[in-house]
Formats: structure tokens, C-alpha cells, sequence
């Protein structure tokens, strides 16, 4: 088979959609994994709809989630010449007609059909006129549809879905303004960029029983079809902004890491045996059309951050750091300083155990964020008493010789408890306080561990007063 060609289409009408990612997802899988390409358009052509905004946030979300596609981003609108020139090649054929019917026309066809209880689905008298009868006034371009027999889809997802064709009309290709319309671009331009696989939502089942017609006109080779059903709310509804979070960066800037969100948009709706959580070269190895379901999926949000949780424990400490730089970028927090960048790494294994966002992460991070003076917040401060103060004190010159491996600040720490006959679990309140200003906080020993000798000593310091 010749090399695939996918690509993912999405119209620049707001945010990134979830769906619209899940979709670029699946193409990106399929053709990764095949050694294909990977294609990107933007479909523009409706320009009282599309802004340069969202066109930015499509490109914006591609990176963020690693779906590095191939070329530039095509712009559906600035193929408009190409579209039309289809639309008049198909004239030349007598595949299509011009029409010049009015709209007030129009509306009398559909009153008058309604009346009598026929389909209201407009059946053009200029279908077959001759050209000695056009009159000099605008008209649109209309598809010759078939009216007998049938269209069938044969869908990757769907199966063969048929499609009577006494109920496709003859769609307009042209305006009366010459401008092209979107159902005429799609097929233009997915011919034009040799798209092998179209993988899109099922909303545009419907569309493609009719999109067919025209590659059947131009005698172009059909691509495959893969129409994957909608996402669905919690609540088994489509989902929809009641349900919150609907664009793409809305879950960047909660902090869920761009592998964990691949992993999740790739379970929903397609599934590996009981494979839930797998990296993106075990996704493109198992990645198939013959995994995707034929029900929608429903967006769990306790099985992305569990996912998240387990992406960001696996993830290696330096390159987890570089991750949490980005979305400290990508949220408007200043660049970490060094120092601090170095203490991220070297307390990463206590941090990433169990944060299931970087937000979640970077507050037990708190510690290593902050600098002294460090003002405990109520809770701490209430464990600095006088007496813990005294113990503070008293700690501060045996710090200062410890060897500073955990074993021996255990045991340093088991030893000063005992001499003021209570519990370590007494003393983590103080030097929790002291060291983080919070009264949660990772361990005491790791952080001590992180911060190192000085940092340690001087925070004790400045807290025992
Ligand atoms: N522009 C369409 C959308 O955003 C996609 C069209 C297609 O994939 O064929 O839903």
C-alpha cells in the first residue's frame, strides 16, 4: 500500500477542543506508527467565524501535546481558487450545474412540498437545462447527486453504512458569489494533500455519504473513512460546557503532563486489551482503526489524574524538571533561579511520589521555592513555642557536625527526642515549620536532605529566634 496520509482539520472557532485533540491524536498515532505523514489544515473558510486567536491555540495545543505534523499548516481559505476551479471542472463534465433559482424560490419549493407532505429537500429545475436557457443572473453550483440506488461508507469504525441517495440533495459547491463551500474544500484539499485516511468525529458521517460524490465525479480514489464517536460528559452526555474544561489548554494549565493526556485521549475511545497506562512508543506500536469502539466514551477525570499521577512518578527527574519549567512558563511564574532548579532535581523523588499534577508537585516544592526569611503561615507558626524553640536551639550546634546522611540525622533526631522524653513526631511540627513554613510538608529528613547543611541550619536559626 502506498504511504499513508492522515491529517487532522480542525476549524479555528474558539479554543482547542478536547475532541478535536483526541482526533489529531488518533491521526498522529496512525500515521507515526506506519511511517507516514501527518498532515495539518486549517479550516478557515468561514471567515465570519474564524479568528487568528484560534488558529493560535490550535498551533498553541499541537505542541504543547507533541503532535508534530508534517510541512506547513495548510489554510483551507487560501485554497479558495483551487476549490473553485474544481467546481467549474465538474461544470465542464456536466457532474454539476449552475442553478439559478432565488431564494424566495427556494422557500416557495419547501412551503409548497411541506404542504403537501413531500420532502422539503430542494429538487432544482435547472438540473439538465440547456445552456441556451441560462439567464443572465447570478447563480450557485449545484453537484449532480445520483437519485437512485445507494451510497455506502465503508467505515473503518462504522462498518458499511448505506445511505439512500433519493435523500442527498444537489449540494451547492459554488455561491452565487463564486466563493466555495466547506463540504467542496474538505474533499478538495484532502485530495489535493494526498490524504490516504480521513479519522475525524462521526458528527461528519453524514457529510462524507455526500463528500464521496464528489471524488466519484472527479474520478479520484476515495480515501479510507474512520468516523470515531463524540466524547461524552460523565453523565453520558455529549459533552458539552456544562461539563467544564472543553479546551485543550485549560488541561495544560491545570498541570497534567502532555504523556499523560496522550495516554488519556488515547483510551478514550480506543483500548489495547487492559492496557490503561502505556507510553506514546507502546501506543504507536498498538495503535489500530480495529481498536477504536463504536459507543462514545465518557471523560473520566479520576482516570487522568490517576493516569497523570503514574506519567509523572515515571517520568526521569531531569526531564521532569524541563516539564515543569514549560508549565511554569506556559502560566506566567518566572524562570526557577539556578539554586533552586538543582534542589527540584535532587528532591524530585520524594516531590513526584503521588502529585498527580505539577500544581500538586510543585506545592510540596513549596520548601525548595521559598526563600528565608520564611514566614511560618498559622498552622506552623502555632508548633514554634517556646519549648520547641528551646529544642531548635539546641539542635543547631549537632547539625552542625552531623555526617548528614538520613541514617545519622535519625538517629540524631531519635536522640534529641528521647533527651526531652517525648516523640520525633513532636519535633517534625518545629522543623517542619522552621524548614517550609507549612505544617505539611515531605519528610522532614528529605528536605533537610535537599536544602543541605546551611540552608538547613540557617532556617532552624532564624526560626528557634
Ligand atoms: N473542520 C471540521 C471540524 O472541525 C473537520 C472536518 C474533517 O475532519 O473533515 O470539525
Amino acid at each position: 500500500m502506498s504511504q499513508v496520509i492522515t491529517r487532522i482539520a480542525p476549524s479555528p472557532t474558539g479554543f482547542m477542543h478536547i475532541g478535536t485533540a483526541r482526533t489529531a491524536l488518533f491521526n498522529w498515532l496512525y500515521a507515526r506508527a506506519r511511517g507516514g505523514k501527518f498532515l495539518l489544515r486549517i479550516e478557515d473558510t468561514d471567515r465570519s467565524r474564524s479568528t487568528p486567536e484560534a488558529t493560535q491555540a490550535i498551533l498553541g495545543g499541537m505542541e504543547w501535546l507533541g503532535f508534530d505534523y508534517d510541512g506547513e499548516a495548510v489554510s483551507q481559505f487560501e485554497q479558495a481558487a483551487r476549490h473553485a476551479e474544481v467546481a467549474h471542472a465538474l461544470l465542464a463534465k456536466d457532474a454539476a450545474y449552475k442553478c439559478f433559482a432565488t431564494q424566495e424560490e427556494i422557500a416557495a419549493f419547501r412551503e409548497t412540498a411541506k404542504a403537501e407532505g413531500r420532502s422539503t429537500l430542494y429538487r432544482s429545475p435547472w438540473r439538465g437545462a440547456p445552456a441556451d436557457t441560462h439567464p443572465d443572473a447570478p447563480y450557485v453550483v449545484r453537484l449532480k447527486m445520483p437519485r437512485e440506488g445507494e451510497t455506502i461508507i465503508d467505515d473503518a469504525v462504522q462498518g458499511a453504512v448505506t445511505f439512500p441517495n433519493a435523500n442527498l440533495d444537489d449540494m451547492i459547491l459554488l455561491r452565487s458569489d463564486g466563493t466555495p463551500v466547506y463540504m467542496l474544500a474538505v474533499v478538495v484539499d484532502d485530495h489535493d494533500m494526498g490524504v490516504t485516511h480521513v479519522i475525524r468525529g462521526d458528527d461528519h458521517l453524514n457529510n462524507a455519504a455526500r463528500q464521496v460524490q464528489i471524488y466519484h465525479a472527479m474520478g479520484w480514489s476515495v480515501p479510507v473513512y474512520a468516523h470515531i464517536p463524540l466524547i461524552h460528559g460523565p453523565d453520558g452526555k455529549k459533552l458539552s460546557k456544562r461539563h467544564g474544561a472543553l479546551g485543550v489548554e485549560e488541561y495544560r494549565d491545570m498541570g497534567y503532563p502532555a504523556a499523560a493526556m496522550r495516554n488519556y485521549l488515547a483510551r478514550l475511545g480506543w483500548s489495547h486489551g487492559d492496557d490503561e497506562f502505556f507510553s506514546d512508543a507502546q501506543a504507536q506500536d498498538w495503535f489500530d482503526l480495529s481498536g477504536i469502539g463504536k459507543s462514545p466514551a465518557r471523560f473520566d477525570f479520576k482516570k487522568l489524574e490517576n493516569l497523570s499521577g503514574q506519567h509523572i512518578a515515571a517520568t526521569p527527574d531531569a526531564a521532569l524538571l524541563h516539564e515543569i519549567s514549560s508549565f511554569r512558563g506556559a502560566t506566567g511564574s518566572a524562570p526557577l533561579p539556578q539554586a533552586q532548579a538543582d534542589m527540584l532535581v535532587a528532591g524530585m523523588g520524594s516531590l513526584k511520589e503521588r502529585a498527580k499534577t505539577y500544581p500538586e508537585l510543585l506545592e510540596k516544592a513549596a520548601y525548595i521555592l521559598t526563600s528565608r526569611p520564611i514566614t511560618p503561615d498559622e498552622k506552623a507558626a502555632k508548633s514554634l513555642d517556646d519549648v520547641s524553640r528551646g529544642i531548635l536551639r539546641e539542635l543547631t550546634p549537632q547539625l552542625q557536625t552531623d555526617s548528614w546522611t538520613r541514617e545519622s540525622l535519625e538517629a540524631l533526631m531519635a536522640r534529641v527526642a528521647e533527651a526531652h522524653d517525648t516523640k520525633f513526631g513532636k519535633l517534625a511540627g518545629p522543623l517542619r515549620a522552621a524548614l517550609a513554613g507549612r505544617s505539611v510538608t515531605p519528610s522532614v529528613f528529605d528536605m533537610m536532605l535537599v536544602l543541605g547543611r546551611d540552608e538547613t541550619i540557617a532556617r532552624i536559626s532564624d526560626a528557634a529566634g
